[in-house]
């Protein structure tokens, strides 16, 4: 088993812009960034979204797409690693509605930001590459 000691790199707050993917502009952020590992947690709203749920059988994303005026991010986090050599986000969300239910899942393009606040860390010290896991079938980071 690898050191997996990192240490606290950067901090950012930023703000993503109405109409845009969610998921799109966390990775374009990380990416002009350089944000090579990290984590993030982000609150907001979103006017439409799709979550992803793994079916394991399948070993594949089932699509969860839900329309509605408005939805809070009540939470979503994820974190920042490497995929193929670059950064790569992986994030999840939960959703409340105008009921106040929560649905969530594995954050996919197709969110769309409302509003939406970010904290950012980013960790230096030992970078994390996504590697194919047989037993998953998903690309997890070395263990
Ligand atoms: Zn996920």
């Amino acid at each position: 088993m690898k050191e997996k000691k990192t240490t606290q790199g950067r901090v950012f707050l930023t703000r993503f812009a109405y109409g845009k993917d969610l998921l799109k502009s966390l990775q374009a952020f990380v990416e002009v960034n350089n944000i090579k590992a990290g984590f993030f947690f982000l609150i907001g709203a979103v006017t439409h979204a799709k979550v992803g749920y793994y079916n394991k059988e399948k070993n594949v994303y089932k699509t969860i797409e839900i329309n509605a005026q408005q939805m809070e991010i009540t939470n979503s986090s994820g974190n920042i690693s490497l995929k193929d050599g670059k950064p790569f986000v992986h994030a999840h969300i939960t959703l409340g509605d105008s009921e106040g239910k929560a649905f969530g899942g594995h954050l996919q393009e197709g969110t769309i930001v409302f509003a939406a606040e970010a904290y950012i860390q980013e960790l230096v010290g030992r970078e994390f590459e996504r590697v194919f896991d047989p037993q998953t079938k998903l690309n997890l980071w070395e263990a």
